[in-house]
């Protein structure tokens, strides 16, 4: 039985202060005390949340069951549209990426991936980010400040509006854009819970997928974590000195450390954890490098998921060849470790995994 350390209090650090904050922040909860607050009917917060989620309305004004006052006060006080789409990109194998100003001029990307079981959305937790690996993109400019919940759920909507042209929904989500969600974690688990939500956008839990670059205090939180969403490590390297080089984050939370942490997660949950592990050409990629993973990771129930190292024009990482991407697959295998490729999407619109980055420029209109 793993006993976790003491809780350590969250931080929901630089958090944008709007005179009107954004409807998407408020759960279902909240908008029925809003409701009950301005002196209306409990049911109207309901009906809010049908108007944003089910009819996807762009305007309060549309919200035509809601007394006509009501619907004033709330565009007084409230902003319905957090995001403004500046650059709408597509890939040659359909990927989309989105280009989306904030209100406060900072602008963040968000991919749609469609895949033959459904379309897949990579949102963005953070304006840019602070951990500083040392081959991904997202990293460069630092971090500008956290997403408040609705500008990640706002991410969501928009897209979904746009697959409304053609009749298809979202059916998957992974919090692998820009940011570090663990490091704006009450945001996160609020947009969570508001697109799992089954009078809402219903995107089911066991359809969602969290990484982390290994905030070990979340891990331990995210273990009691009444939703049990699909759980992803970025691990990259199963000895300290090489992960310490990738991931600077290391030297807080070293792999022992993180190891603890997921040995309790799987203990509280019974989930499976998938590591995703970026091939960085001589760096990590010999067949020991695999053994050695095989061996840090053999008493959990986990799957491997291997990512070839993605070019970023500022980082100077180069590909491992197929060969030995293979090699180290079936080295994997052999080991008896549950390992796959990860298929490569929109390269050419520079939008694939460590790709997307977070634009500083409050005059920028896009690339
Ligand atoms: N901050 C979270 C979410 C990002 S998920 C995390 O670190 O897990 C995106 C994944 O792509 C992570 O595993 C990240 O380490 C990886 N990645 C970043 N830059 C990359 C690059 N240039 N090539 C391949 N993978 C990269």
């Amino acid at each position: 039985m793993i006993k976790r350390p003491e809780k350590k209090p969250i931080k929901d650090f630089q958090l944008p202060n709007f005179d009107r904050p954004s409807i998407y922040t408020l759960n279902l909860d909240e908008l029925e005390a809003l409701a009950v607050e301005w002196g209306e009917e409990r049911y109207r917060g309901a009906q809010i949340f049908e108007w944003l989620y089910i009819h996807r309305v762009d305007q309060f004004e549309e919200m035509l069951n809601l007394p006509k006052d009501m619907r004033q006060r709330l565009s007084e006080m409230y902003s319905i549209a957090p995001l403004e789409t500046v650059v709408r990109q597509e890939s040659k194998d359909g990927t989309m990426k989105f280009l989306f100003r904030l209100r406060d001029g900072y602008t963040i990307e968000t991919v749609l991936m469609r895949h033959d079981y459904g379309n897949s959305v990579c949102v963005t937790t953070q304006v840019g980010c602070r951990i500083g690996c040392s081959f991904c993109a997202s990293t460069l400019g630092g971090l500008k400040r956290n997403l408040e919940a609705g500008e990640i759920v706002s991410q969501i909507v928009q897209i979904q509006k746009a697959l409304d042209e053609t009749g298809e929904r979202v059916s998957s989500i992974v919090i692998m854009g820009i940011g570090e969600p663990f490091e704006n974690y009450n945001q996160m688990m609020k947009f969570l819970r508001i697109v799992n939500h089954d009078d809402g956008l219903n995107i089911g839990a066991r359809h969602i997928t969290v990484s982390t670059s290994g905030i070990v205090p979340r891990i331990y939180d995210f273990a009691e974590e009444d939703i049990q969403i699909n759980f992803a490590v970025s691990l990259h390297a199963a000895d300290n000195d090489i992960r310490t080089r990738l991931m600077p984050i290391n030297k807080a939370y070293d792999i022992e450390k993180l190891m603890d942490a997921l040995k309790y997660y799987q203990q509280e949950t019974g989930r499976r954890i998938t590591f995703e592990y970026g091939l960085f050409g001589g760096v990590n990629d010999q067949p020991e490098h695999a053994r050695e993973l095989s061996e840090l990771i053999s008493g959990l129930k986990c799957h491997v998921n291997l990512i070839p190292v993605n070019h970023v024009p500022e980082r100077n990482y180069v590909r491992t060849t197929r060969d030995d991407i293979f090699t180290f697959l079936e080295t994997l295998n052999e080991c008896g470790v549950n390992a796959t490729l990860r298929r490569e999407q929109g390269t050419d619109i520079d939008a694939a995994c460590g790709q997307l980055r977070a634009k500083e420029s409050k005059e920028e209109t896009g690339e």
